[in-house]
C-alpha cells in the first residue's frame, strides 16, 4: 500500500482518517500541532503512544524539507536553503528579515513550464509539482532551523503557483489555518506569470491573498520574446483578468516588471506601460534584474529614470530592493542544484 501525505491533511482530514483506526479527535489535534512545528517524523511525537506511532509510520508519510545546504549573505542576512524532498529532488526558499518580521519566500513546483527567458527556474523545464506538505515543510524547516517564527509568505520561488492549483490552494487553506501556522491571509502574496483561467478560478475564492502578475513588457510583441505564455493570452486577456480580480476581491493588484537593459527599459516603453495601466488599482514593482549563468540580459542602468517616468504618469511604482545578492538568492536565480 502506498503511504498518504499526512502533511497535506487539514486536522479534520487526519481525524478521518485516525477514526479508522478507532482513535479519538484529540489525537489528530496532537500530530496536526506536532506537524505544524515542523517534526517530521512520528517517533518524536512524544505524547504518542508506540505502538500508535508505529501504525502511523506504516500508513502515512510526512513529507520533510530537509536542509542539503543553507548559505547566509554577508550583506543582509538573508539566509537561502537548499531543501531535499523525500524523492531525493531539490527546491530552494529564502527567508528575508524585515523590520516587521521574517518573511519567506517558497518553491511551488520544481522546476518551471514557462520559459521565461530571463530565469533560472525554467532553464530545465518541469520536474514536478509539490504537495501542499512540501510547501508547509519549507516554513517549518526554516522556522525550525532559524528559531523564528515566521510572518509573512510570498510565492515567488521557484515554480509556477497556478501551474499546481490544488496543491497550492490547499497549501493557503493549510497555512492560514488558526491551529496550524496561522499566517493571515494579508500576509501572503502569490505570483503568477499570467495563467489567465486560473486567476479567474483564484478571483473565486475570494482570498484576501495579494496577486502579484509578472508582466515584464507593455506590449505583446516584447512580452511574447520574453514570456512564452504570452502567445496563450495576450496582455489584454491579462489585464482584463486582473481588473475583474479587483474587482471580485477589492485588493490591488501588484504588478512585477524586470527591468531588463536595452530591452524594456526605454522611456517609450515607460509611456505605453503607464497608458495601460492607467485608472487601475496597483501597484508595479520594479525589479532589477538578477544575472543567471547562461543568460546574456543585463540589468538596466535605467530602473531609476523608468520609476520616476511611471509616478510622473500617475503610475505608482517602486524600485524592488535586492536581497541576498552574494548568495544568489534574489528573484529568479532560484534553480535547485543547478546555479546554486
Ligand atoms: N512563476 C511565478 C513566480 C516565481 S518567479 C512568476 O513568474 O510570477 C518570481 C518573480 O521573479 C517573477 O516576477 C519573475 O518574473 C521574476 N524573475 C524571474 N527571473 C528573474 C531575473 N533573472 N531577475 C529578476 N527577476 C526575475
Ligand atoms: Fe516560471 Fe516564473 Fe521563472 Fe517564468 S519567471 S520561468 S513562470 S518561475
Amino acid at each position: 500500500m502506498e503511504r498518504k501525505d499526512i502533511k497535506s491533511m487539514t486536522k479534520e482530514e487526519i481525524a478521518l482518517e485516525l477514526a479508522e483506526i478507532g482513535q479519538p479527535k484529540f489525537r489528530a489535534k496532537q500530530i496536526y500541532e506536532w506537524l505544524s512545528k515542523g517534526v517530521d517524523s512520528f517517533e518524536e511525537m512524544t505524547n504518542l503512544s508506540k505502538d500508535l506511532r508505529n501504525a502511523l509510520s506504516e500508513k502515512y508519510i510526512v513529507p520533510s524539507a530537509k536542509i542539503a545546504r543553507k548559505l547566509v549573505s554577508q550583506i543582509d542576512g538573508t539566509v537561502k536553503y537548499l531543501f531535499s524532498l523525500y524523492d531525493g529532488e531539490k527546491i530552494e526558499s529564502v527567508v528575508m528579515s524585515y523590520h516587521h518580521g521574517y518573511t519567506i519566500c517558497i518553491s511551488t513546483q520544481v522546476g518551471c513550464r514557462m520559459g521565461c527567458v530571463f530565469c533560472a527556474t525554467g532553464m530545465n523545464g518541469l520536474k514536478r509539482n509539490l504537495f501542499p506538505g512540501e510547501m508547509l515543510s519549507q516554513i517549518t524547516s526554516a522556522e525550525k532551523d532559524l528559531n523564528i517564527r515566521i510572518s509573512n509568505v510570498v510565492l515567488m520561488g521557484m515554480g509556477e503557483p497556478l501551474d499546481n492549483y490544488e496543491n497550492t490552494l490547499k497549501f493557503l487553506q493549510l497555512v492560514n489555518d488558526d491551529e496550524g501556522k496561522n499566517i493571515g491571509a494579508r500576509h501572503i502574496s502569490l505570483s503568477t506569470c499570467g495563467l489567465v483561467d486560473k486567476m479567474y478560478d483564484l478571483s473565486n475564492e475570494k482570498l484576501q491573498i495579494t496577486l502579484s502578475v509578472s508582466l515584464h513588457a507593455p506590449n505583446d510583441m516584447l512580452r511574447s520574446e520574453m514570456m512564452p505564455i504570452n502567445n496563450k493570452w495576450n496582455i489584454e486577456k491579462l489585464l482584463t483578468a486582473c481588473k475583474d480580480y479587483t474587482e471580485s476581491t477589492k485588493r490591488r493588484i501588484s504588478f512585477e516588471y524586470t527591468v531588463v537593459d536595452g530591452v524594456n527599459d526605454s522611456e517609450e516603453c515607460a509611456k505605453e506601460l503607464a497608458k495601460r495601466l492607467k485608472g487601475m488599482l496597483c501597484h508595479v514593482n520594479l525589479i532589477p534584474l538578477n544575472t543567471v549563468s547562461g543568460k546574456e540580459y543585463k540589468p538596466s542602468q535605467n530602473s531609476k529614470k523608468f520609476c520616476e517616468l511611471l509616478n510622473n504618469m500617475g503610475i505608482n511604482a517602486t524600485i524592488r530592493r535586492t536581497l541576498g545578492s552574494d548568495i544568489n538568492a534574489s528573484c529568479g536565480q532560484l534553480a535547485g542544484e543547478r546555479n546554486s
